[in-house]
């Protein structure tokens, strides 16, 4: 059963104003959710505020069970939420099952932290006072998340959230609410306690997460979307001093150096940059090949990429699904032909296929350091290659970008990967691999692709407050 109600305070809550969930991949309707209105979003701030206190009392080891029995539903029932998520998104079924897998595994991963939040215990350099330090939980939270991983980044929120005793209230993005839904029926069946989570789905979402975010119940607020709305929010958090995760929009730099193994890097870019057809934060978005291999590299990458399975997400052995919607394809096709008419050579693709789905093709294009394409998050399959002359230029141009979240280098020497590694502006860096996402690791930004880390051992002190108390003896 497809999940289309909100659900607060334990309870499926229908509305009679209703809202079309597309499958992008042929614009048919899948199913209508419920659009809910002040009074829905006041019930669910009034739900997680009520169900709070007790919540963040319930013994750590109970809210990990809870959480390690989520995954293992969500395990159980994987192709069938990797069908939901391939529907409402329009992903390919492999990437949607590696989706479902790669988000259990937070709650696996969250349900082991719950026991292990640890405080401190130390004598002050006077020797006549001690030190003490815990956590405690921050309170109603509010979760927002984007549409391209609309598993993962729910449950990458949700689990440390519930390990840490928070309760919240999630707003999944509109295009794909389906799957949170189905990821909280999972909850409720896992035995979470009533009010603990709550989604709403109201639209459009700024005027509601306003009013959220302006309750004095209200502590805390975990965002994955853009950067433009995570500034948006930075302020009406201000409001407020509102704690806030961010984690925003990203312009990855794929390096490949001059001794890398060229195959290696093929392998690892084809990675990059075509899981999720491209919609990833992590995407490899701007190549800097070493003129070296510069040649060879975008030979073999344009003859990989131009094997790929375009088909609607479901379809036996496809390997690049439709764009989460027109729009989204719309976008992808007007920053490669900007590109084109600035200088830009299409050496694969590079045009919108007839028909009604969102489709773009796999593109590989070559331009200079100076495309405006290089500014923007393309969010699809087109891999846009610059030749450079050195580590030092690729470098500065990886650099050139206000954004920092995730860079490749490829390179046959690990000092030297190393040694660009460090110089590199971002929170994350993969040496020779094309995904090193992994709910063991902390995930997260330089500059404005956000603030704080989800994931690893930091994820769950998004939701926790430090606490200081001072005993003389
Ligand atoms: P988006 O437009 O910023 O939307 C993200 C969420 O914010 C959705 O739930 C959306 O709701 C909501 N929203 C939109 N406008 C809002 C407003 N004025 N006030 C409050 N909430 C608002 O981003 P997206 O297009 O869904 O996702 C793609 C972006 O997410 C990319 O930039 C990508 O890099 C980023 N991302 C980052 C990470 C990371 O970990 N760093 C991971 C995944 C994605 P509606 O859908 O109802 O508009």
């Amino acid at each position: 059963m497809i999940r289309s109600d909100l659900y607060i305070d334990g309870k499926w809550v229908p509305t009679s104003n209703r809202h079309p969930i597309y499958d992008p991949s042929d614009n048919s309707v899948i199913t209508e959710i419920a659009v809910a209105g002040d009074k829905e979003i006041d019930a669910a701030i009034d739900a997680a505020a009520r169900a709070f206190p007790s919540f963040a009392k319930m013994p750590a080891r109970v809210r990990g069970e809870i959480l390690r029995k989520a995954f293992e539903i969500m395990i159980a029932e994987a192709d069938d939420l990797a069908r939901l998520v391939s529907r409402e998104n329009g992903k390919v079924f492999s990437d949607a099952k590696g989706e479902i897998l790669y988000a259990a595994e937070f709650f696996r991963w969250f349900s082991e932290e719950a026991v292990r939040i640890n405080g401190e215990f130390r004598h002050s350099p006077s020797g006549d006072k001690r030190i003490l330090v815990t956590h405690q939980p921050v309170g109603v939270s509010l979760l927002i998340t984007p549409w391209n991983f609309p598993a993962a980044m729910a449950t990458r929120k949700i689990g440390p959230a519930i390990a840490a005793g928070c309760t919240v209230i999630v707003k999944p993005a509109m295009e794909t609410p389906l799957t949170t839904l189905a990821i909280v029926d999972i909850l409720e069946r896992a035995g979470l306690p009533t009010g603990v989570v709550n989604v709403i789905t109201p639209t459009p979402a700024g005027p509601a997460v306003s009013r959220i975010l302006a309750d004095p119940r209200v502590k805390n607020l975990s965002f994955t979307g853009s950067t433009q709305v995570g500034k948006l929010l930075l302020k009406q958090a201000a409001e407020r001093v509102i704690r806030t995760s961010m984690e925003l929009g990203g312009n990855a730099p794929f390096i490949v150096l001059d001794d890398a193994d060229v195959d290696e890097a093929v392998s690892g870019a084809m990675l990059a940059k075509l899981r999720n057809g491209g919609a990833a934060c992590t995407a490899a978005n701007r190549f800097y090949v070493s003129k070296k291999v510069a040649k060879e590299f975008t030979e073999k990458l344009t003859a990989a990429m131009g094997k790929i399975k375009m088909a609607p997400g479901l379809t036996e052995g496809a390997q690049l699904g439709a764009s989460v919607s027109i729009k989204e394809r719309d976008k992808i096709s007007d920053l490669v032909d900007g590109a084109v008419k600035e200088g830009g050579k299409v050496a694969l693709g590079g045009e919108k296929p007839a028909g009604g789905g969102a489709f773009y093709p796999p593109t590989v294009m070559t331009v200079d350091a100076s495309n405006s394409i290089l500014k923007e998050e393309i969010f699809g399959p087109v891999a846009v290659i610059v030749t450079v002359d050195s580590d030092d230029e690729a470098i500065q141009l990886a650099n050139d970008t206000e954004y920092g979240l995730i860079s490749y280098v490829y390179s046959g020497s690990l000092d030297r990967a190393l040694r660009v590694s460090e110089a590199i502006e971002s929170g994350m860096v993969a040496i020779n691999r094309g995904v090193i996402s992994d709910p063991a690791a902390p995930f997260g930004g330089y500059k404005e692709s956000g603030l704080g880390r989800e994931g690893g051992f930091d994820g769950i002190h998004e939701f926790l407050e430090k606490k200081y108390i001072g005993v003389s003896i």
